[in-house]
């Protein structure tokens, strides 16, 4: 067995930046005690002068589909003014992918993903679908085509498989979510096929449940798959309360908001993530503190469509994990995600780092560990860190980059978290293996020339980019 001892000029270490330090890593991809003196005639020696390392961000919530509207909704006369009519522009591309689309857009945005520095990405993956509405002759083509989007493209990934079931409380079937329904049962079934027949090595693919929202899942049907997902020791995650109309038709329906009803019926737990949590008082906030959950929060996304500001201050001074997603990919930055979560609050309030020393915990690092960390809690990963016996997942970044040069060690990780450009990536390594070296990816040509053919096909009217 060779293992790989990796020799950055800078090594992340809880929250700071250490010189000469060092990280061991085995033949089949897992980190390793490193001994004081790892150089032996069986380690090879990857000398990584002028770079910084740092462990990979994990991208907990994605529609890897929705990489095809970037810039397609920013017309009130293409789609509307709100959430609501923007799905109108979501379903037109989601109506338009035959299988290989969906596998050539997913690599685009999971390419994109690694560019960013990004080792896992958890896919809420809600199309199932053929165009017509009926299943394929094998129900789960299409989460096999993002999952070997995934694994070309080099990236791990937790395949949150979606129950869509209704459009909504009392609203009549939208036929733009035609491609989204399953019975519950079939839900069920799928999702079980797809993990018993998945042949990857759980390192590289791994699988959670999504139950869409209380929206598009109605409470019985929640608690079944709940019961499942739990039964199976897989990781819940669910879209609540991105839109306040969201929370008014589950009160009207139910009594309750959203995470009232999910923390009464004992649907909260340490392996649920809510998805944005954005419209919730202070009981809520204490309700999913209380049950140990994760708050997955989507700023550049939850900016983009404007849905509202999570109460960041007030959920983590209440010690609830946060991590981020990026969701309708408008962007793909993880650390502008990271960034934005506190700026949204200074614009709010008037003041600034407002995120800073809860829990005696310096900004940065707590933004950093939201990112990477927090992330691999909300899909049971060991990963986010560099502790023995996690994954091997971590990038590089030039040191000498025009955005992040003049630094200390000391200094290092607020300037990353807060002035980072993408392009200052250098090397990014998942399961010790590296799928960009010195900035290149080998596939990358291909992909994007790929998704430019399906970019075509679903805006042949690229003047406009609108939906016909
Ligand atoms: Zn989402």
């Amino acid at each position: 067995m060779t293992n790989t001892l990796y020799k950055p000029e800078l090594l992340y270490s809880n929250g700071r930046f250490i010189a000469n330090g060092e990280v061991l890593v085995s033949e089949n991809g897992q980190l390793l005690e490193t001994p004081e003196k790892a150089s032996t005639s069986s380690t090879r020696v990857v000398d990584l002068p002028g770079k910084a390392l740092l462990p990979g961000f994990v991208n907990v919530h994605s529609h890897s589909f929705q990489r095809l509207i970037r810039g397609k909704s920013e017309s009130r006369i293409v789609s509307g003014k709100d959430f609501w009519s923007w799905r109108g522009t979501m379903y037109h591309a989601a109506s338009q992918l035959e299988p290989q689309d969906v596998y050539d857009v997913a690599r685009m945005a999971f390419l994109e993903m690694v560019l960013a520095g990004t080792t896992t990405v958890g896919e809420f993956h809600y199309l199932h679908n053929a165009p017509n509405g009926q299943p394929y002759d094998d129900p789960n083509l299409l989460s096999k085509q993002v999952i070997a989007a995934a694994q070309s493209v080099g990236l791990r990934i937790v395949l949150l498989r979606t129950a869509y079931l209704r459009s909504g409380y009392e609203l009549p079937s939208d036929p733009g979510q035609i491609r989204f329904f399953e019975s519950t049962n079939a839900f069920l079934e799928n999702m079980s096929a797809l993990i018993h027949n998945c042949s990857a090595p759980p390192s590289d693919v791994r699988f959670g449940v999504a139950p869409h929202s209380i929206r598009a899942v109605p409470l019985a049907d929640l608690k079944k798959i709940a019961a499942w997902s739990r039964e199976h020791k897989l990781p819940v995650h669910m879209h609540v309360a991105e839109q306040v109309a969201e929370n008014t038709a589950c009160l009207r329906e139910y009594g309750a908001t959203p995470v009232q009803l999910l923390s009464r019926e004992r649907l909260l737990g340490p392996d649920f993530t809510a998805v944005h949590a954005i419209h919730i008082s202070t009981d809520e906030i204490a309700m999913l503190a209380e049950a140990n959950a994760t708050i997955c929060s989507c700023p550049t996304t939850e900016r983009n469509l404007g849905d509202g500001i999570m109460a960041a201050d007030h959920v983590m001074a209440a010690g609830i994990s946060v991590a981020f997603g990026s969701d309708s990919q408008v962007q793909i930055d993880p650390l502008e995600d990271a960034r934005e979560l506190d700026y949204h609050l200074r614009l709010r309030q008037q003041e600034r780092a407002i995120l800073d020393q809860i829990a005696a915990q310096t900004l940065a690092s707590r933004l950093f560990d939201c990112a990477t960390v927090h992330g691999a809690r909300a899909l049971d990963l060991p990963s986010g860190g560099l502790t023995p016996g996690s994954f091997a997942d971590f990038f590089t970044v030039d040191l000498n980059d025009v955005s992040i040069a003049g630094h200390s060690a000391e200094d290092l990780l607020p300037i990353i978290v807060f002035g980072l450009n993408r392009s200052a990536i250098r090397d990014v390594v998942v399961n010790g293996r590296f799928i960009l070296r010195d900035k290149k990816h080998a596939l990358q040509e291909e992909i994007i020339s790929r998704y430019q053919e399906t970019h075509r096909k679903v805006w042949p009217n690229t003047r406009t980019g609108g939906p016909s």
